[in-house]
């Protein structure tokens, strides 16, 4: 079937970007189909949720543990486990509804600030392997954690870092 091949393909272009075995992928939750992803189900509606938009591509609902009042979840309807998987064309319209959203958000629930928050792999706090856009309406005093400690660097590690990534 059609939806079998797309996904070989798929998993085949995974396999050569991160050189793992099947197992291994299978293993850390990087192949999955809308059987056994539980976005995948929420997102097709196999699943109800508190759904606060939906069109072709998206369905995007209130997170169940959220992090401040109103937090949403902006998730395509199609599985990619994370940002480098996910479709380009997808990704600009992720980034538009975010934007979208976050100004009906600002409206509707009088928030002070917004934090749009993405998490790629165990290491970043993924813990749901099918791409999300966190939309966090911020409040004054929310007490939501999110943040980091501001560390340091000196001029030679920035210079080190410029070599490393710039692309031109
Ligand atoms: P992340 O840590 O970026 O993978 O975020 C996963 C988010 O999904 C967390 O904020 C969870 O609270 C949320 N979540 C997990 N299961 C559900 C669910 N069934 N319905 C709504 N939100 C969920
Ligand atoms: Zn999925």
């Amino acid at each position: 079937c059609w939806e079998m091949l797309d996904n070989m393909e798929q998993i085949g272009k995974i396999r050569q970007s991160t050189g793992d075995t099947l197992a291994e992928l299978i293993e850390r939750g990087r192949i999955m189909g809308k059987e056994n992803c539980i976005f995948c189900k929420i997102a097709n509606g196999g699943i109800p949720s508190s759904t606060i938009y939906e069109d072709e591509d998206f369905r995007v609902f209130l997170d169940l543990n959220p992090a401040t009042k109103g937090h949403a979840l902006i998730v395509p309807k199609v599985h990619y486990a994370d940002l480098f998987e996910l479709d380009d064309e997808l990704a600009v319209k992720a980034i538009l509804l975010a934007k979208r959203l976050a100004e009906r958000m600002k409206d509707a629930l009088g928030c002070d600030g917004f934090n749009l928050v993405q998490n790629n792999g165990a290491a970043a706090g993924q813990t749901i392997f099918h791409f999300h856009l966190h939309l966090i309406p911020r409040y004054e005093q929310d007490g939501a954690g999110i943040a980091w400690n501001p560390g340091k660097v000196s001029s030679e590690e920035l210079k080190e870092l410029v070599q490393l990534i710039s692309e031109t």
